[in-house]
C-alpha cells in the first residue's frame, strides 16, 4: 500500500507533470515573470469557471482577505463578524486593518457560522460579515445576504477552502462560493483544493468599481503607473504559478469528485456507529471536502489520534483552540455562547483527504478508526 498522507501532492503532480512542467519552461522562456500574460489568461479563465465578472489574483489568501476589507472603506473601531471556529487569517486581517473583530459561534452540524449568533452580535458599529466556507461547505449565504441587506452590511466570503462548491439559493438560482456577496477570497496555498506550487490568492467581484480599487491596492494604491492614490500593498499572483493554476483549473471539477468520493467511503464506513458524527451536508450546499472532519463522541478523539498515529494514518485537529481564547485575539466572552464551537473543539479529527486516496488506503483508515473505536 502507498503511504497515507494527509495531503499527497506528489501523486497529483506526476499525473500531469508533462504538462505542468511545460507550462513552467515556457514562462522561464519567455522571462514574463510578473504580471504576463498567464496571469492574464488564469484570470479570464478563473472568472470564466465561477461565473464572476471580476478575479483580481494576488499572492495569498490572508492577503485576498486583508486587501478585500481595504476596499471596502471601514473606519478603525467598526465591528466586524466571523466565525469564532476558522483557520487565524480570517480574524488576522481584521486586526491587522485595526476593525475590531466580534467572534461568533457556529453551526454544530456543518460547522460554519450561526446566523442566529451573527443576529444576535449585530450592534450599531458593526460593517461586515465574514462568513468562511469551512471544510469545503458553504455557509448558509441565503440567510447570511438577508441579515446582511437589514442591516446595510458587507459580506465578504472567505472561500480559501471551498472553491468549486456551489450554494443553492431558495428559487433555485445556483453561485459558486466566493461569487455570492459583495466580494469574496481564495487561496492556492497547495494543499487547498485548487492549490499552486508555492503561495497564490485570488479576490472575486461582480462591482465594477470595487474590482477597480481592489486592482489599484494590490499594485501600490496605483491607478496611473507611478501616481500613489491611496496607500496599497505589493500583492501579486507570479506568472509560474499562474501557469501551473491553468494547468489545474480544468481539473477542478474532477478532483472535487475524488475528494466527494473518498467522503462517500467515509460516510457508509461510519454509518450507525454511535460514537462517531459524520460531516453534515446540507441541503443547500454542494461539499467539495477540503476537510473530511468527524466528530467523535466517545470522549476519546486525543487517543483515537494517537492510536492512527501508531498505525501511519495522519490525522489532525482543525482546530484545537478557538480564536476568542487565542492570545492575540482574546475576546471576554461567555462560554454559554459558544457551546457548539466548544464541542467541536473536543470532538474534531479530521482524516486524510486528497485526490490520489485509493481504496485500499481508505479500507486500512476506515477499519484503523472502526478497530479503536470497538475497544
Ligand atoms: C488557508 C486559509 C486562509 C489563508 O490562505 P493563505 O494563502 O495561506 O494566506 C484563509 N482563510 C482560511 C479559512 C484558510 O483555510
Amino acid at each position: 500500500m502507498k503511504k497515507i498522507q494527509m495531503v499527497d501532492l506528489q501523486s497529483q503532480y506526476y499525473k500531469i507533470k508533462n504538462d505542468v512542467d511545460n507550462a513552467v519552461l515556457n514562462v522561464m522562456d519567455s522571462a514574463a515573470f510578473i504580471n504576463g500574460p498567464e496571469v492574464k489568461s488564469f484570470q479570464n479563465e478563473m472568472e470564466t469557471y465561477l461565473d464572476v465578472k471580476h478575479v483580481i489574483p494576488c499572492a495569498n489568501g490572508t492577503d485576498a482577505l486583508q486587501i478585500a476589507l481595504m476596499g471596502l472603506d471601514l473606519q478603525e473601531g467598526d465591528e466586524v463578524i466571523t466565525a469564532d471556529f476558522t483557520f487565524a487569517a480570517t480574524v488576522e486581517v481584521i486586526h491587522l486593518l485595526k476593525l475590531k473583530s466580534v467572534l461568533v459561534d457556529v453551526d454544530y452540524d456543518t460547522f460554519t457560522i450561526s446566523t442566529d449568533q451573527i443576529r444576535k452580535a449585530i450592534t450599531p458599529k458593526t460593517k461586515a460579515i465574514i462568513p468562511v466556507h469551512i471544510f469545503g461547505q458553504c455557509a448558509n449565504m441565503e440567510e447570511i445576504l438577508k441579515i446582511a441587506e437589514e442591516h446595510n452590511l458587507f459580506v465578504i466570503e472567505d472561500n480559501a477552502q471551498a472553491i468549486g462548491s456551489q450554494f443553492t439559493f431558495s428559487d433555485g438560482n445556483i453561485r459558486f462560493a466566493g461569487t455570492m456577496s459583495t466580494v469574496g477570497t481564495t487561496s492556492f496555498f497547495p494543499s487547498k483544493n485548487l492549490g499552486c506550487y508555492g503561495d497564490g490568492g485570488a479576490i472575486f467581484t461582480n462591482n465594477d468599481e470595487l474590482a477597480h480599487r481592489l486592482r489599484g491596492i494590490v499594485n501600490h494604491g496605483m491607478y496611473e503607473r507611478y501616481y500613489h492614490d491611496e496607500v496599497g500593498v505589493n500583492s501579486r499572483l507570479d506568472s509560474i504559478q499562474a501557469a501551473i493554476l491553468r494547468k489545474k483549473l480544468p481539473n477542478l471539477d474532477s478532483y472535487n469528485d475524488a475528494r466527494r468520493k473518498a467522503a462517500d467511503y467515509y460516510d457508509e464506513a461510519f454509518a450507525g456507529n454511535e460514537n462517531i458524527l459524520t460531516p453534515k451536508r446540507a441541503e443547500y450546499s454542494t461539499h467539495v471536502f477540503h476537510q473530511y472532519t468527524l466528530r467523535i463522541l466517545n470522549g476519546k478523539r486525543n487517543e483515537l489520534q494517537k492510536f492512527l498515529t501508531e498505525k501511519e494514518v495522519p490525522a489532525m485537529i482543525y482546530y484545537p483552540v478557538a480564536l476568542r481564547k487565542q492570545k492575540a485575539y482574546f475576546q471576554e466572552s461567555n462560554d454559554a455562547d459558544f457551546v457548539n464551537t466548544d464541542k467541536l473543539l473536543d470532538q474534531v479529527i479530521s482524516l486524510p483527504m486528497h485526490t490520489e486516496l485509493d481504496e485500499e488506503q481508505l479500507k486500512y483508515i476506515t477499519d484503523a478508526v472502526l478497530e479503536f473505536m470497538a475497544k
